[in-house]
């Protein structure tokens, strides 16, 4: 498998150039140059198959041409050492709960599976890597957790000062070593602006290689389809055959185009929903046909606090770029705050079952859209208790009483790398690394 730019369309690039580049050289993204399709005997049998079974074959087509199978089955079962369960929460309604893994978000699959992927091709280089990302809260903490102490490879990670919750702070900064937080002053959209200029800067670029471990990057990705895949299975043996309509919390959609390109290769999907919070770029696309892009809106839900979704035109090239073929398949609300606090509420009164806001509006859009005898699934990205002092407000008592804690050490801001909105402070910063 090679990959192309979505921008030029002519050149074909390796896996690794893929990883290592992140973005392509013309500025825009990478794909595969094919969509591979599985098996319909795969796609019959997957309730027989383990998670890292699964993770096997669905990701091989995209990395036997640069991985050995003995390589890829040992990184798979890295990344997939936890579970991904799926929970009924009602009739017709199931959890995809995504959060088990070391940071409690989502972003652990991709972050784990790039990381190794990345440390095996980098293996006998002499240059040392820079892994730059940007982060709204969660990839930090998946991405300073993944890469910590792999060798060889150095990571910035850029966050809006102020605008992540404290725990996903301290999972940013507690690793160290090779883990370079940076506290940037401006919001989530500065600190990717900062990311893709230093991606520009071909000077810099001489002195180390760079990628970003954000969800641009393949190598994040492509693992996000497998979890799919893992949550059919989990119907078909509770004995549901029908193809689920699919609800994802979504900031720059890179879990739903990861789930619409495991659409494509075979999984049985009925359609999409896209949840977002009150940045609606998306939701104003599918009504309008105009794509605007705004600057960001600060909202419980920070992690889809995004402004103009990164991985838009990937999910919009899976669609030949045709409104009404994209609208055939995805509809898109926008859930605000309010909404967000009343449903966490009433799903814990009714069901028992606490959900973080990423979550809560995921489930509100199921709910809404969800037609009479239909599955819906709905994409559980965050563990509740990384948004405790959400929760504890809405529904006091409500961690303890699931079986939550939330026990982390008081962060020394002294020790913050804040750092100003401005191009040259990280440049400087990244030089002295190299
Ligand atoms: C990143 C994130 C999202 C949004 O995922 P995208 O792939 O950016 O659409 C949703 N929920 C949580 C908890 C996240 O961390």
């Amino acid at each position: 498998m090679k990959f192309i730019s979505l921008g030029s369309k002519e050149e074909r690039y390796t896996l690794k150039e893929v990883l290592f580049k992140g973005l392509a050289p013309d500025g825009s993204l990478f794909m595969p140059e094919a969509i591979p399709v599985l098996s319909e005997e795969f796609i019959e049998n997957l309730p027989a198959y383990s998670l890292p079974e699964i993770a096997f074959h669905v990701l091989k087509p995209y990395v036997e041409a640069d991985v050995s199978d003995e390589v890829l089955r040992q990184i798979v079962e890295d990344t997939f050492s936890f579970e991904i369960p799926l929970k009924s929460i009602e009739k017709g309604i199931a959890a995809l709960e995504l959060y088990h893994g070391p940071t409690q978000a989502f972003k652990d699959v991709g972050a784990r599976f790039l990381s190794r992927l990345l440390a095996h091709f980098n293996k006998n280089e002499s240059r040392k890597l820079m892994v730059l990302t940007a982060t709204s809260g969660d990839t930090g903490g998946a991405v300073a957790h993944g890469f910590h102490k792999v060798k060889g490879i150095e990571v910035v990670v850029l966050y809006p000062n102020g605008k992540v919750s404290p725990y996903q702070e301290y999972q940013i900064t507690s690793p160290g070593a090779n883990v370079h937080a940076m506290a940037v002053e401006g919001s989530f959209d500065d600190c990717q602006r900062l990311v893709k200029e230093a991606f520009k800067d071909n000077g810099l670029r001489e002195l180390v290689y760079m990628t970003s471990a954000n969800s641009i990057n393949m190598g994040r990705l492509l693992p996000q389809m497998v979890y799919y895949f893992h949550a059919v299975a989990q119907l078909k043996r509770s004995g549901i055959s029908e193809p689920p309509v699919i609800t994802v919390p979504s900031g720059n959609f890179g879990n739903i185009t990861a789930a619409m390109l495991a659409h494509r290769m075979g999984l049985p999907v009925k359609r999409f929903v896209a949840a977002t919070n009150v940045n609606d770029v998306v939701p104003r696309f599918l009504s309008t046909g105009a794509y605007d892009p705004h600057e960001t809106i600060v909202t419980l839900a920070n992690a889809m606090d995004v402004g103009d979704p990164s991985n838009f035109p990937r999910m919009y090239e899976l669609y030949n770029n045709q409104l009404e073929k994209l609208k055939g398949n995805l509809s898109s609300f926008a859930v605000n705050d309010d909404i967000i606090k009343e449903t966490i509420k009433a799903v814990y009164q009714e069901h028992n079952y606490l959900m973080d806001p990423h979550t809560a509006s995921a489930y509100y859009a199921v709910k809404r859209e969800l037609k009479e005898n239909e599955t819906g699934l709905f994409v559980s990205t965050a563990h509740p208790f990384k948004f405790g002092e959400i929760i504890d407000v809405l529904i006091p008592g409500g961690l303890k009483a699931s079986g939550y804690s939330i026990d982390f050490p008081r962060l020394d801001r002294a020790t913050i790398d804040v750092m100003p909105n401005d191009y040259g402070a990280l440049r400087h910063r990244i030089e002295k690394m190299a």
